[in-house]
C-alpha cells in the first residue's frame, strides 16, 4: 500500500472508530465527518490535483473504497454518490464548469446524483423530468427517488430530458427555491446514506449549470455517471467480503461448541474457505477492471459490469455465511455481519440491477460470438 493510501485509510478508520453500528441504528452520520472527509479530498479521490484532488488512479480509490466498505457501507455509498457526481462534472462539464465545480467536491462541499423516478427505475428511458431552457435560465420540474447522501448534499446533479429531446445533467443547488427534499425512512441497508426523494417544482438554475450544454444522448449521461458507480459498488463490495471474512473468522476460532472451536467443524470450516474464496475472487475481478480504467482498455465497460455483478452478488450471498457462522451472535441489530446482510442485499439492486447487469453481459457474449471460435474475453 502506497504512503497517501495508508493514510488515507488510517484517518478514515480513526473518523469512524466504533460508530458504524450507532449511524447505522440512528439512520444518519454527523455531516461535519463528512466535509472534513470532502475537504481531504477523500470522497472524490480521482479528481485531478489540478482541481484539488488527489488525482488516484481507480486502482489505488479502489482498495480505499474496499476499506471504507469494510467499516461502513453508508459512509461507503456517500462517497460512491460524491465520486460519480465528480466523475459527471469531469467527463460531461466544460473546462469552465470543471474549474468552478470540482475544486468545491474537493473542499468540503457534497453532491449527489439523481436518474432514478418512480416511473424510471431500471429504465431509465422512462425519465421524464423536464430542464427547459429560458434565456440565461433553466427551469427544472421532476420527481427523483432514492438519490443517496442528498439529505447531506449541496447540490444535486440531476439527470432530465431537455426541451429540444436531448438529454441534460444540471447541477442544482438543494437549497434552490423549489427543491423539496424527503428522507426515505429506514431503508433495508445503507440506512445512514441519507437516501432521499428530491421533488422539483419550477427550480431555477442558471444556464450554466447544465453540464456541457446538455443536448446530450441520455445513455451517454447515464452511462457515464454510473460507470464510476458501478466501479466504486464493486469495490465497496469487497470491503463488505473483507468484513465478513474478519468477522466470522475471529468468532469460530473463539466459539466453542461440542468441546471445540467452531472452526474445528468441518462444516464451519467450509464456510470460511467459501468466504475467502468470494473475497480473493471478487477482488481479481475488481484489479482487473480497475486496470482497464487505468490503462484505457477497450474492455473497460463490459469490465465493470462483470466487477459490479460479480462483486454484489458474492457479497450478498457471503453475508448470508457469516451470519450463519455467528448465528445468533450475528443477528443482533447493528452487528457488522447484520449490517452487511442488508448493506449487501442493496448492492444487487443499484448501479444497474442483478439482471440488469446480466443483460449488459449476454449483450456483450452475442455481439463477440464467432462460429466456432471462443467468445473473445476481455483483456
Ligand atoms: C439503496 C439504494 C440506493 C440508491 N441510490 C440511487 C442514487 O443515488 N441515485 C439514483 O438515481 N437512484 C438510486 N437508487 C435507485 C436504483 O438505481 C433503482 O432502485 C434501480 O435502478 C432499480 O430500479 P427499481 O427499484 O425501480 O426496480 P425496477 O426497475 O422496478 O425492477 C424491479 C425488478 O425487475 C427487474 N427488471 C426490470 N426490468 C427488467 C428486464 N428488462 N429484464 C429482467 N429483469 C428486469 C429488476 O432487475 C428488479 O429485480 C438507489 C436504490 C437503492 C435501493
Amino acid at each position: 500500500m502506497s504512503g497517501g493510501l495508508t493514510a488515507a485509510c488510517a484517518t478514515v478508520t480513526g473518523f469512524v472508530g466504533d460508530q458504524a453500528e450507532h449511524w447505522d441504528r440512528a439512520g444518519t452520520l454527523p455531516s461535519d465527518l463528512l466535509r472534513k472527509l470532502g475537504a481531504a479530498g477523500y470522497l472524490c479521490p480521482q479528481v485531478p490535483a489540478g482541481y484539488g484532488g488527489l488525482g488516484w488512479d481507480s486502482a489505488r480509490d479502489g482498495e480505499f473504497t474496499a476499506h471504507v466498505g469494510s467499516l461502513c457501507s453508508s459512509l461507503r455509498s456517500i462517497m460512491t454518490s460524491q465520486g460519480m457526481a465528480a466523475w459527471t462534472i469531469a467527463r460531461l462539464g466544460s473546462e469552465a464548469q470543471q474549474a468552478d465545480l470540482l475544486p468545491r467536491l474537493t473542499g468540503g462541499t457534497l453532491a449527489a446524483v439523481a436518474f432514478s423516478e418512480p416511473g424510471a427505475g431500471s429504465d431509465l428511458s422512462a425519465i421524464r423530468t423536464r430542464i427547459v431552457r429560458d434565456r440565461d435560465m433553466l427551469v427544472v420540474d421532476g420527481h427523483k427517488t432514492w438519490s443517496t447522501a442528498v439529505t447531506y448534499a449541496d447540490y444535486v446533479v440531476v439527470v432530465g430530458i431537455m426541451d429540444d429531446g436531448g438529454a441534460g445533467a444540471v447541477v442544482v443547488p438543494t437549497d434552490a427555491p423549489g427543491v423539496r427534499i424527503d428522507r426515505i425512512a429506514d431503508p433495508l441497508g445503507c440506512r445512514a446514506a441519507g437516501h432521499a426523494d428530491v421533488r422539483l417544482t419550477r427550480v431555477q438554475v442558471p444556464a450554466a449549470q447544465l453540464l456541457g450544454g446538455g443536448g446530450q444522448f441520455l445513455p451517454l449521461v447515464v452511462t457515464t455517471a454510473l460507470a464510476y458507480g458501478r466501479m466504486s459498488v464493486a469495490w465497496g463490495c469487497v470491503g463488505i467480503l473483507r468484513a465478513c471474512l474478519a468477522a466470522a473468522g475471529t468468532h469460530a476460532k473463539s466459539r466453542r461448541q461440542f468441546g471445540r472451536t467452531l472452526g474445528e467443524h468441518q462444516l464451519v470450516a467450509g464456510h470460511l474457505a467459501d468466504l475467502m474464496i468470494a473475497e480473493q475472487t471478487t477482488l481479481r475481478v475488481c484489479e482487473h477492471a480497475s486496470r482497464c480504467w487505468d490503462e484505457g482498455l477497450p474492455d473497460q465497460v463490459v469490465a465493470t459490469v462483470l466487477a459490479k455483478h460479480v462483486s454484489a452478488t458474492a457479497a450478498a450471498r457471503a453475508a448470508a455465511v457469516a451470519v450463519q457462522v455467528l448465528a445468533s451472535a450475528g443477528t443482533r441489530e447493528g452487528h457488522t455481519v447484520a449490517r452487511a446482510y442488508r448493506d449487501a442485499k442493496c448492492m444487487e439492486i443499484i448501479e444497474g440491477s442483478n439482471e440488469m447487469c446480466q443483460l449488459l453481459l449476454a449483450d456483450h457474449v452475442l455481439a463477440n460470438v464467432r462460429p466456432n471460435e471462443c467468445i473473445e474475453r476481455p483483456s
